[in-house]
């Protein structure tokens, strides 16, 4: 899709720090984190929202999401994990992604490079 910006980082013509990717997903910090560790799944295909995409490729995301999730566990320690999707007026970026938010009953470093290296 044409200026789509996820799109752009499936393509690489946007740069991203990508902590997994298959041949269905691509998986990267987002990049003006609501908390350390906050990161997005996005489907390599252009799906606009939760109504356009397929449920196999939900599935895998679902998947892949459980992966993810013990990973932050396991390297972040955060108190818990919240699994968002917008769609509507909330959904900023038109391009399906499924966030992972951390919370932490401590204070945490933001600094994304910091961050990229302990979770890739
Ligand atoms: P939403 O409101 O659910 O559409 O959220 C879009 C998310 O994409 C926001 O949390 C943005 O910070 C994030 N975002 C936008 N552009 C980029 C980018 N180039 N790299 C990483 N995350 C991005
Ligand atoms: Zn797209």
């Amino acid at each position: 899709m044409d200026n789509c910006i996820f799109c752009k980082i499936i393509d690489g013509s946007i740069p991203s720090k990508t902590i997994y990717e298959d041949e269905v997903v691509k998986v990267f910090l987002d990049i003006n984190p609501l908390a350390a560790g906050h990161t997005l799944i996005i489907p390599k295909k252009h799906f606009k929202d939760f109504d356009d995409i397929d449920l196999e490729t939900l599935n895998h995301i679902m998947k892949v999401a459980k992966d993810i999730k013990l990973r932050i566990e396991e390297r972040l320690n955060p108190s818990g994990i919240r699994l968002l999707q917008n769609n509507g007026v909330l959904q900023d970026v038109k391009h399906f992604h499924l966030h992972l938010i951390p919370t932490y009953n401590k204070d945490m470093d933001l600094n994304v490079d910091k961050v990229f290296e302990i979770l890739k």
